[in-house]
């Protein structure tokens, strides 16, 4: 009775049983479906799990029917002596149609042996398993060449799972359908895209074309090239620009063109000026070789003619001294007289002629110069006594030497350096009155390059010269235009060839002058040997002092 109890009030429903500890049935409250294999039913018995609360088995079909296997101990204490055992049938769910109806026709549910063995549908049917184990979550499978696509959730303490499944291909019906959409969508943006860019690059590179083809223009010379501004974004400003640019570019090349043109039309000038230049020098060269050839051909005339002068006037001062020294008879006072003038006019040409001929000689480059080294002191000495008797003649005071600190030596001609200093001295006697000074000083100096001198002062108190004449006394034939001058003997040559001598030995002539009180001729030669200063403020003729210092008396 209470076997039948436990049995619910369906016919349908096979019996509940109480088993041994072998689990042997040994009661059973009704009868099993006579379809129901014996064997099959055992074998439930025994596999069914029997723990404390009771437990179900795998899902069984014996006879076809789908059955749950349901065991629960029998304990006394600890000792298990038996099993409450049933098979449950199961029916097929009469809500099958509707539920089927919810989840659509591609969907399948089912219940399967989750560690192997058949699966059940909602029709209580039985289906061979797809996979050998129902792994849980997401899986997929084959079934008559059809792949299907799985959800399985295991039902807690059953050894049961929750399978759902649908064909792969319905699954991926919606995927694959979105995902064409998503290609045609993709093309589509695409190809906007490159409309977009196309229509952008045409709106960039268009302008920058033109941009670029009146660049290129404009580097080839053509400076009219203009661009169309049109726009007012960067590129319009870029436009506006290049105008501007280009319009500069046109002016400055056309004022440079200008300038080219004037510069052209002066180089041109200048080449005609060079071609006159040149014709102009070829003309003074010529020129100059034709003075020259004829300064020459003076030259020669004049050292020739002198000499040949010369001769016959040492004829008559030789047979005028004869006549003096009465070699011929005896001479009378008043012969004597005239006599003298005749010697002395005789003496005073042969020293023109002289000096003529040494001129004549400079000019043509035959006088010889000594290079040797002179004492200043000896030969300023030497100049003095030959002037003596004339300076004493004339009742003028002249120096009587250097008096040098230590003896100064100059590079030069001693005899030529004397020759100098008596023309310079027979000037300053010349052309100084009666009780008047000439002197001599002689004196060491450096110049500002450190170029070492010895300097002859030729000082007098006499006439003094016109500061328009001082430079022009020293061309040849040429005298200080004053009417007292002309009174002077002389022909204008002795400074001339004074400076020629004192250039050819490296040195030069110098006036100071002021008339009325006197002049100051200084000869400079190069110094022998030490400093310009050797010797210092040097010795002088007839004292020291400022030019003209002439106070010593002979
Ligand atoms: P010359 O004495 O034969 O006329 P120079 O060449 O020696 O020729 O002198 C040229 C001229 O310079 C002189 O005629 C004279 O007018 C002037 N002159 C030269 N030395 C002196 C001087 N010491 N004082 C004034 N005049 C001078």
């Amino acid at each position: 009775a209470a076997l039948e109890r436990l049995r619910p009030p369906t016919d349908s429903m096979p019996p509940a049983e109480l088993l041994d500890a072998e689990r042997r049935p040994l009661l059973a409250s009704g009868e099993y479906p006579p379809e129901w294999p014996a064997e099959a039913i055992d074998r439930q018995r025994r596999g069914a799990p029997a723990p404390d609360s009771g437990g179900y088995g795998p899902i069984a079909f014996p006879g076809g029917h789908a059955a749950l296997p349901m065991a629960t101990p029998v304990r006394d204490g600890r000792r298990v002596l038996g099993y409450l055992f049933q098979l449950r049938r199961v029916s097929p769910s009469a809500n099958a149609r509707q539920i089927q109806q919810l989840i659509g026709p591609s969907i399948t549910v089912y219940l399967a042996n989750a560690d192997g063995g058949p699966w059940m549908t909602l029709r209580a049917t039985s289906t061979p398993a797809p996979v050998p184990r129902v792994p849980a979550g997401l899986f997929s499978y084959s079934r008559n060449e059809t792949e299907y696509l799985a959800h399985a959730d295991r039902i807690a303490d059953t050894p049961w799972a929750f399978v759902v499944e649908t064909p792969l291909a319905v699954a991926l019906a919606r995927p694959a359908s979105f995902l064409r959409l998503e290609v045609a969508a993709a093309v589509l943006l695409m190809l906007a895209g490159a409309l977009g860019a196309w229509l952008l690059s045409r709106r960039i590179t268009r302008p920058l074309k033109r941009l670029a083809r009146a660049s290129s223009a404009l580097a080839a010379g053509d400076y009219t090239q203009r661009v169309a501004p049109g726009r007012a974004d960067e590129l319009g400003t870029l436009a506006r620009t290049f105008n501007r640019m280009a319009e500069q570019v046109r002016s400055a090349h056309d004022a440079l063109q200008g300038k080219f043109e004037e510069a052209h039309a002066l180089a041109e000038e200048l080449e005609r000026a060079n071609t006159e230049l040149r014709r102009a020098m070829a003309e003074a060269e010529t020129a100059r070789a034709e003075a020259e050839a004829a300064n020459r051909a003076k030259s020669d005339f004049l050292a020739t003619m002198s000499h040949e002068i010369r001769t016959p006037i040492n004829a008559i001062v030789g047979y005028t001294e004869l006549l003096r020294l009465g070699v011929t008879g005896p001479v009378t006072e008043a012969q004597r007289t005239q006599l003298d003038r005749v010697y002395l006019s005789g003496k005073h040409l042969i020293a023109l002629v002289d000096e003529v001929l040494d001129l004549a000689r400079v000019e043509a480059g035959t006088l010889r110069i000594e290079r040797s080294v002179g004492v200043a002191m000896e030969t300023a000495a030497g100049a003095v006594a030959i002037l003596r008797p004339q300076a004493d003649r004339k009742g003028v005071g002249l120096a009587t030497g250097c008096r040098c600190a230590a003896p100064l030596h100059y590079r030069g001609d001693p005899n030529r350096v004397r020759q100098i200093l008596v023309n310079l001295l027979s000037n300053a006697i010349k052309f100084t009155g009666a009780a008047g000074r000439v002197a001599v000083n002689c004196f060491g100096a450096a110049d500002a390059d450190g170029m070492a001198w010895v300097r002859f002062a030729v000082e007098d108190t006499g006439i003094g010269i016109e500061p328009d004449h001082l430079e022009r006394i020293f061309e040849p034939f040429v005298q200080a235009e004053t009417g007292y001058t002309r009174g002077y003997a002389g022909v204008g040559l002795g400074l001339a060839i004074s400076r020629r001598l004192a250039r050819m030995m490296g040195g030069d002539i110098d006036v100071e002058s002021t008339p009325g009180v006197g002049s100051r001729f200084t000869l400079r030669l190069p110094a022998e040997g030490g400093e310009g200063g050797e010797g210092g403020e040097g010795g002088e003729v007839g004292g020291a002092g400022e030019a003209p210092s002439v106070r010593g008396s002979a």
